[in-house]
């Protein structure tokens, strides 16, 4: 445990009887050698001299004591910032420099140094869950059975909360890397015995190998790390080498995000449509806008790149204003007894004032409210159940239809379903694209049909793109179809599409 820099008392209190016994024995030996009484024969300039001697003595007691004052912080700033306090490990600062030591072995040696970026997934919320305490004993035990685990003339530091890395120079594996990283794996991964419980948790692994990787230590950690995210999203208590693909994908994730806001002000965006149709009857009903961005030089980008990404940001919630606008000021140029569906994003239905912004974007496009149709997916809705049904039921008091956009994919929790007002639900792609070869898929579409019913909506299917489609999406009793089968998203045509013939659409 580091010390405080203020001196300590034991050190004070030493000065002191130090100074103290030092000032009482130079007395008693003046006085023994009756010092005073001869200072007459003393010429006043070796008097000053023994005082100058004195203060000079003086002087450097108290120079040690300052010095060594400054020695003792400096040790405790050192050991507060370089040790981590629970574990004792090397902290991210210290790391860093061991990390570029290592970079600077390999060159020396050439001997490779392997970086295994170890992370407990969702310690913060195991932490929450448990208490600080306990978080912190999990910990000391993970460092503690991390140690164990690694082999000799490896370092071990703690780079975050739940996050450990450990330096493997070649000359210390004992098998092959493959090895060693299973082995801590299953090891690090079984459950940790606190005071309190028996702790489980889910451990992801990164690995970047010096020099291959790279020579920077903030470069390697950035890399060790998108390792480890790889291996998280592709399941649980897994590992991962760093490749450069990886990069690649987080250099463009970056790039897009740092484009966005200028695609905007450059009006690089645009809503193509794609129209919906009544499965019965065959007549238009409605459009869907979708977001299409045309960079001046990379060309379109596909929304499920940087949908997520705006998400991320936060720039989708002025996006998102851009297409409600733009949508409503588009479907006055189309037939009035057609609607325009608009998707809305999670954080855009959660934040800020959704009701006043479309109220807003109704008046200035002077468009009918039952004309709007907003798309909103299950997981928009679980993130805050009341305030959901809350924005749901004013939505709907004004006259504007909610449809529940790519149903099936999401928590699919049907008692939610009942709290929530909205008029249509959209069947996702999935369900469709494997009607024509699952009898069981049919099955279940009938029963989101007839739940959907239960409810008082519709029931829309998207991603239509065979006939044998639409005549089992009819047979199930789906009222809305919408997809390539009946026609691709397109720039704004108000002539473009018209009813479909019903035959099209009619049961063989
Ligand atoms: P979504 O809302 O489920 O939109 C349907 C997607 O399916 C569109 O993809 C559409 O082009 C595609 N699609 C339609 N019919 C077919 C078909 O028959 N086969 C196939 N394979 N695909 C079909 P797109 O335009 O790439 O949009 C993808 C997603 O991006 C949308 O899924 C939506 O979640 C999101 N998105 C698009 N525009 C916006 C927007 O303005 N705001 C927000 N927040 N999200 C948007
Ligand atoms: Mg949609
Ligand atoms: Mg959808």
């Amino acid at each position: 445990m580091a010390g405080n820099p203020k001196r300590a008392l034991w050190f004070k209190i030493l000065t002191i009887t130090g100074s103290g016994t030092g000032g009482l024995f130079l007395g008693l030996w003046a006085m023994k050698s009756n010092l005073l009484g001869n200072f007459s024969h003393i010429s006043p300039a070796t008097f000053g001299g023994i005082v100058a001697g004195l203060c000079a003595l003086a002087a450097a007691i108290a120079a040690m004591s300052f010095f060594a004052g400054v020695d003792e912080s400096e040790e405790y700033v050192y050991r507060e910032t370089r040790i981590d306090k629970l574990t004792g490990f090397p902290s991210r600062l210290a790391m860093i420099g061991k990390i570029s030591d290592a970079i600077g072995a390999v060159k020396r040696t050439g001997e490779p140094v392997f970086m295994i970026d170890i992370d407990i997934d969702r310690f913060k919320h195991i932490n929450d869950a448990i208490g600080y305490q306990h978080g912190d004993e999990l910990i000391l035990e993970f460092g503690k059975r991390l140690k164990a685990n690694a082999p000799r003339g490896t370092t071990i530091g703690r780079m975050g909360a739940g996050e450990f890395v450990v330096l493997v120079p070649d000359s210390a594996l004992e098998g092959s890397l493959d090895m060693l990283v299973e082995q801590l794996l299953e090891e690090m991964a079984r459950p940790y015995q606190l005071t309190s419980h028996s702790q489980s948790v889910n451990i992801s692994v990164g690995i970047v190998a010096m020099p291959k990787d790279g020579d920077d230590p903030i470069v390697l950690l950035r890399r060790s790390n998108l390792a480890l995210q790889r291996a998280r999203a592709s399941g649980l208590g897994t590992w991962s080498v760093f490749h450069p693909e990886m990069s690649r994908v987080a250099d463009y994730r970056q790039w897009i995000e740092s484009e966005l806001g200028a695609a905007l002000e450059r009006g690089d965006f645009d809503l193509h449509y794609q129209p919906q149709f009544d499965l019965l009857s065959g007549k238009l009903v409605g459009y869907e806008a979708l977001l299409r961005w045309r960079h001046p030089e990379r060309g379109m980008i596909p929304p499920s790149e940087f949908i997520p990404v705006a998400e991320e940001s936060g720039i989708i919630c002025e996006l998102g204003e851009w297409v409600l606008r733009r949508g409503c000021r588009d479907a006055s140029r189309l037939p009035d007894d057609t609607y325009v569906a608009i998707n809305l994003s999670p954080t855009q239905f959660m934040n800020g004032d959704l009701i006043a912004m479309v109220k807003s974007a109704l008046a200035d496009a002077r468009l009918k409210p039952e004309r709007l149709e907003l798309e909103i997916t299950e997981t928009a809705m679980t993130l805050d159940r009341d305030k959901a049904a809350r924005i749901l039921r004013e939505l709907s008091d004004m006259g504007v239809s909610i449809a529940i956009d790519d149903f099936g994919t999401g928590y699919s929790n049907l008692s939610y379903l009942m709290d929530f007002t909205f008029k249509k639900l959209k069947i996702d792609r999935s369900f469709v694209s494997r009607l024509e070869h699952d009898s069981s898929t049919g099955a279940v579409v009938s029963t989101i049909v007839g739940l959907s019913r239960a409810l008082g909506a519709h029931t829309l299917a998207e991603g239509v793109e065979t006939e044998s489609q639409a005549v089992l999406l009819k047979a199930a009793g789906c009222d809305v179809v919408q997809g390539f089968y009946y026609g691709k998203p397109q720039p704004l045509d108000p002539s473009a599409y018209r009813n479909v013939p019903v035959k099209q659409v009619a049961v063989h």
